[in-house]
């Protein structure tokens, strides 16, 4: 089971905030910025590179699930999304993960 797998099977407790039946929402363990929440796909799609047209409707739900925690979370003043893919990327977990960071600036280009 990947790392992910075990907080959505309550094995590793995590600070959950949002769940339905595709996905879910909990804080990064290390975050890097005051607000940062990964929202995860229960179906194991290692990294976007490996998704397909059918999953389609899930990675569109990621994002969405974004847009809406964002609003729950109050990051009014903007917030950016993130997948890493991959070791240039600095990918870490294998198990497709969107990246919800806000509440400070954050400098472009990133490192
Ligand atoms: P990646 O580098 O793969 O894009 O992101 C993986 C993220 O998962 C990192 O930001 C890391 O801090 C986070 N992470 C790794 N292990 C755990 C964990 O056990 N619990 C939580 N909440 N986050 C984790």
């Amino acid at each position: 089971m990947t790392i992910f797998e075990k907080i959505a099977a309550r094995e590793i407790p995590a600070k959950i905030i949002w769940e339905d039946d595709d996905a879910i929402a909990f804080h990064d363990v290390n975050p890097q910025a005051p607000v940062h929440v990964l929202i995860v796909p229960k179906k194991i799609i290692p990294r976007l590179a490996e998704a397909t047209k059918s999953d389609a409707a899930i990675l569109g739900k990621l994002l969405l699930t974004a847009a809406e925690l964002a609003k729950k979370l109050e990051l009014t003043n903007g917030y950016r999304v993130v997948i890493n893919n991959g070791p240039d990327a600095g990918e870490s977990v294998p198990h497709l993960h969107v990246h919800l960071l806000g509440k400070r600036a954050l400098a472009w280009p990133p490192g």
